[in-house]
């Protein structure tokens, strides 16, 4: 049983403007190494307890696929929230920070920061990344559902645009309404979903009961014990208030087929998306050290003690001297 089952019976569509472009575009160029080693990415904003008790000020993202420690990530994983972790660990660093430099490989920020995060925080910052790692939009491939059409379609998604529909759903709580009666929730985080992944439920109804147990607050709790049971009519308007409160976990998109004007539905696992392209990135870095030790016969770490902008400039020569 997996939360995105739980999101799923949270079904809300979001009817998005998105621009259809038509197949045949080449994918997102991914550069590996910009001139700007100072591109980096203000943190998804955090409420201040949670600052506070993990003593950070003031967090940015730092671009993944530039530095030797973006290659010890292992991407194929089993649970998906370990990797995430890994990445947001990897890339983020507190610029008050004292004791390390920009882009320093020292870890300072407790990782259980990164497990208390919201999913749709963690989602907002992989999608941070991925931009940061390549163009600023995603562009994802559709087949027409109508069985008569199949068309294939690409759409691009703005980044700007999915972060903004996440931090427009941004309280940490929330209040449901059930009939004359309100319930308190939050919303999952990183360690409850992995949480999640490695337990084993009897059938969906009883994930869906765990799930809503963790995410309610203490004293809604005592509300159905000692049957511990959460009324099916509670359940109901909780996952209908799901999707409201974490857009970027569910997403789903409505996208009219340009050939047969058939209106499809898409469920779009944003996390994953990415994923893909962060793992494109590291592959990328791994292709460019393994250019460089080729061509100047150096080792891993004396490609590394080059600035990543220096690399650039040196593999652009490679090239040219290959082109001649
Ligand atoms: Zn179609």
């Amino acid at each position: 049983m997996r939360p995105a089952q739980f999101q799923q019976l949270a079904n809300q569509f979001w009817i998005l403007d998105f621009r259809l472009v038509v197949i045949g575009q080449p994918p997102w160029g991914i550069q590996m190494f910009s001139s700007n080693t100072d591109r980096q990415h203000p943190f998804p904003a955090i409420p201040e307890e949670i600052k506070d008790k993990f003593a950070i000020s003031n967090l940015f993202l730092r671009p993944f696929g530039w530095f030797e420690q973006d290659l010890n990530i292992d991407f194929n994983q089993k649970l998906r929230p370990y990797l995430e972790t890994q990445i947001l660990e990897c890339c983020t660093r507190d610029s008050n920070c004292k004791r390390c430099d920009a882009f320093g490989a020292t870890r300072r920020i407790d990782r259980n920061f990164f497990w208390e995060l919201e999913i749709g925080k963690r989602t907002e910052c992989l999608l941070i990344l991925a931009t940061l790692a390549g163009a600023s939009e995603l562009t994802v491939s559709f087949r027409c559902l109508n069985q008569a059409c199949r068309q294939q379609m690409e759409i691009n998604l703005t980044i700007e645009e999915l972060i903004e529909i996440q931090q427009q759903s941004s309280q940490m709580e929330l209040r449901v309404r059930i009939g004359n009666d309100s319930v308190a929730i939050r919303k999952p985080t990183g360690r409850e979903q992995l949480q999640w992944l490695s337990q084993s439920f009897t059938d969906e109804k009883a994930a869906v009961q765990v799930m809503i147990q963790n995410l309610l607050a203490e004293h809604e709790k005592s509300r159905f014990l000692p049957a511990g049971i959460v009324p099916d009519e509670w359940v109901q308007a909780i996952d209908e208030t799901m999707a409201d409160l974490d857009p970027l976990v569910n997403f789903t998109l409505l996208v009219n087929c340009p050939y047969c004007e058939t209106q499809n539905q898409h469920g779009l696992d944003l996390g994953e998306l990415s994923l893909q392209r962060l793992h494109h990135a590291q592959e990328n870095l791994l292709r460019s050290v393994h250019r460089l030790a080729s061509h100047y016969h150096w080792s891993e770490a004396e490609v590394f003690a080059v600035p990543a902008w220096r690399r650039s400039r040196y593999l652009a020569l490679i090239e040219k001297e290959e082109n001649r």
